[in-house]
């Protein structure tokens, strides 16, 4: 596989600094009393040309999150900090490890880091001595006990949480290695498809669980499991009312729209993933749930008979062993961010090695399932690995505006000029059809009467000014758009021309297309650059319709359910756009009860 070129960052680098120097900042937010400090506070480097700036969370003096707010460092550089940045939170230290391999952009980040505590009036070396960081690594911090140990705080370990609450008074606690929740669903869309929805209702949409049920065996290439899609095929419906009427979360009065549905039958929540998780663990929590950060699940452990009893987890260096009574049930997602993992196990797409961006969160490795595979899961499907087509070559993470694309009318065009897909096909189609393209290089042309209707400006404001910044995103006349990416502007005017004789037939001769065939315009137009990004892994555990784990040796793992992402098999071959909402709740509510009767 070529290697992808990577235009966006050359805005970023432009931000390039010739001398060394380090800088602080301090928000007006902060509480300092006594020598005991808490608030958010930024620190920035600068060397050898390049800039770190971040954003440092400090609780009682403690580092709870650190966020990179920008940088004119390498694309991945992110990526690449995590287990530095995670290094730093569980020892409360800034004297931490390089990452090997990447010794100069550690010291940057972590002087970066260094001048926000000293923005904080904390000495560095002070945060907790050094010799009682030494002396709690290891150590055993005691057993905590509980009855459903949730580990992931995602869609499906919320989802889980909730419902494990909703009968009796079991203690449920919720492990998170991060300092916050959510993992790839607070990244997503948070839509949500379900066929019959309220807003297809109100819009004369017709549906059925029939067409939904093919939609997604179809879409998954026939090699999903039937039984556990006829399961979410009959609880998208009742689990998207119990989300809105229940959970709370609140959805738009408009859908949107996936490759692979045969109707429109997405519902979208008001404030996107973001939103969606933050009612998801409100609720968890006034339900009596106790959601633990910072606590990384290592470890099932097991009794002689071979049922799961607990997990051996980190916190700040600490080793805490946790007991459940009635289960453990396993929400850590997928693998996407792991490229030793998907090297190991994917067969379809050739090399996903590190060039290939993710869209998933940092955190999203696998750790659910190398505990699961030590403890005796089949894993199914690992193979089966979704890119997604239409990311931001700056971050690897897709664009909210390509909205326009999924719901009205936008061309997908090569560095030729030539469109080379039907737009509206699946991800995997599309993905293909982009790795095949010259160069790599793919840019979406949407003309202003799209940008209009869809009321893009508004609705992405901020997307866009980031992708202005970042250079991935030009408008203007057709002329300036291909001047911009160096594209042949007299092959994109044909290739317009063209699909407009298609339009004007009713019928695309060339890809087939045959949603939104409605002439591009001539006036001005958004063209931004699109790359290919790990998404979704359909492999994962097997699970049976109780959501409990399955083994090697075909039966059940006494004490083991799954939920999400870290299960396999359920899509096939690719899971649709939107499915993994409902995936994520019917089997997250699934795996809670069965956990609860302890089936
Ligand atoms: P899903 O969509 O299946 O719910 P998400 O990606 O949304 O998956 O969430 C998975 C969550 O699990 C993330 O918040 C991630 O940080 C968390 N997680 C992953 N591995 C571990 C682990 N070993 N211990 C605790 N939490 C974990």
């Amino acid at each position: 596989m070529k290697r992808r070129i990577l235009t966006g960052f050359l805005a970023a680098v432009s931000l390039c600094f010739l001398t060394a120097c380090h800088g602080a900042e301090r928000m007006p937010s902060d509480r300092k009393e006594e020598n005991v400090v808490s608030g958010a506070f930024q620190g920035e480097a600068k060397e050898g040309g390049l800039r770190v700036r971040v954003d440092v969370v400090v609780k009682e003096n403690q580092i709870t999150h650190i966020e990179i707010l920008e940088h004119s460092e390498t694309p991945g550089f992110e990526k690449t900090m995590t287990q530095l940045i995670d290094d730093i939170v569980a020892r409360n230290c800034v004297q931490v490890d390089a990452v090997s391999g990447a010794t100069q952009t550690s010291s940057r980040l972590l002087k970066a880091v260094e001048q926000a505590v000293l923005a904080a009036g904390l000495n560095p070396e002070e945060l907790v001595p050094r010799e009682q960081i030494e002396q709690n690594l290891n150590k055993e911090s005691g057993q905590v006990d509980c009855d459903i140990l949730i580990i992931g705080s995602g869609g499906a370990g919320l989802s889980a949480a909730i419902e494990a609450r909703s009968k009796g008074n079991d203690h449920i606690i919720v492990l998170e290695k991060m300092s916050f929740g959510g993992g790839n669903t607070r990244m997503s869309g948070g839509e949500y498809a379900a066929p019959g929805n309220w807003v297809q209702e109100s819009l004369g949409i017709e549906d059925s669980e029939e067409l939904f049920f093919s939609d997604i065996y179809e879409g998954g290439q026939r090699g999903g499991n039937p039984e556990l899609i006829q399961i979410l095929v009959e609880n998208a419906l009742p689990n998207a009312y119990w989300l809105r009427d229940f959970v709370g979360v609140k959805y738009k009065d408009q859908q949107s729209w996936y490759g692979g549905h045969t109707v429109s039958r997405t519902l979208w929540p008001v404030g996107d993933g973001p939103n969606y998780v933050d009612t998801l663990i409100d609720k968890a929590v006034e339900m009596g749930t106790e959601i633990q950060y910072n606590t990384r699940a290592e470890e099932l452990v097991m009794d002689e008979s071979g049922r799961v009893t607990g997990v051996r987890a980190r916190r700040k260096g600490m080793v805490v062993e946790y007991t459940a009574g009635k289960g453990v049930i396993l929400a850590t997602g997928g693998f996407g961010a792991n490229v030793e993992m998907r090297m190991k196990y994917d067969t379809r797409w050739n090399d996903l090695d590190e060039s290939i961006s993710t869209t998933n969160s940092p955190a999203i490795v696998g750790d659910g399932l190398v505990m699961a595979e030590k403890a005796g899961a089949n894993l199914v499907g690992m193979e089966e690995i979704q890119l997604y087509p239409i990311n931001n070559p700056a971050t690897g993470n897709y664009y909210f505006m390509d909205y326009a694309r999924l719901n009205s009318n936008a061309l997908l065009i090569n560095k030729e000029g030539r469109r080379f897909v039907d737009e509206k096909d699946t991800r995997d189609h599309l993905s293909e059809a982009m790795l095949r393209q010259p160069d790599l290089k793919v840019y979406e042309l949407i003309d202003s009467r799209v940008v209009r209707e869809m009321n893009l400006e508004q609705l992405y404001e901020s997307e866009i000014s980031k992708c202005y910044d970042q250079g991935v995103l030009v408008r203007g006349s057709l002329q300036e758009c291909c001047e911009y990416f160096d594209l042949p502007v007299e092959e994109v005017q044909k290739t317009i021309e063209r699909f407009n004789t298609f339009v004007e037939a009713g019928k695309d001769e060339d890809f087939g297309r045959t949603q939104n065939l409605e002439k591009v315009g001539s006036d001005s137009y958004y063209m931004f650059s699109c790359i290919v990004s790990v998404h979704h892994t359909m492999g994962g555990v097997e699970i049976d319709p109780c959501a409990r784990v399955i083994g090697t040796d075909g039966l059940p793992i006494p004490g083991l359910y799954a939920a999400g992402e870290v299960t396999g098999g359920i899509h096939g071959k690719n899971r649709l756009g939107s499915m993994s909402m409902p995936d994520t709740v019917t089997f997250g509510r699934i795996a809670a009860q069965s956990a609860r009767e302890m089936k």
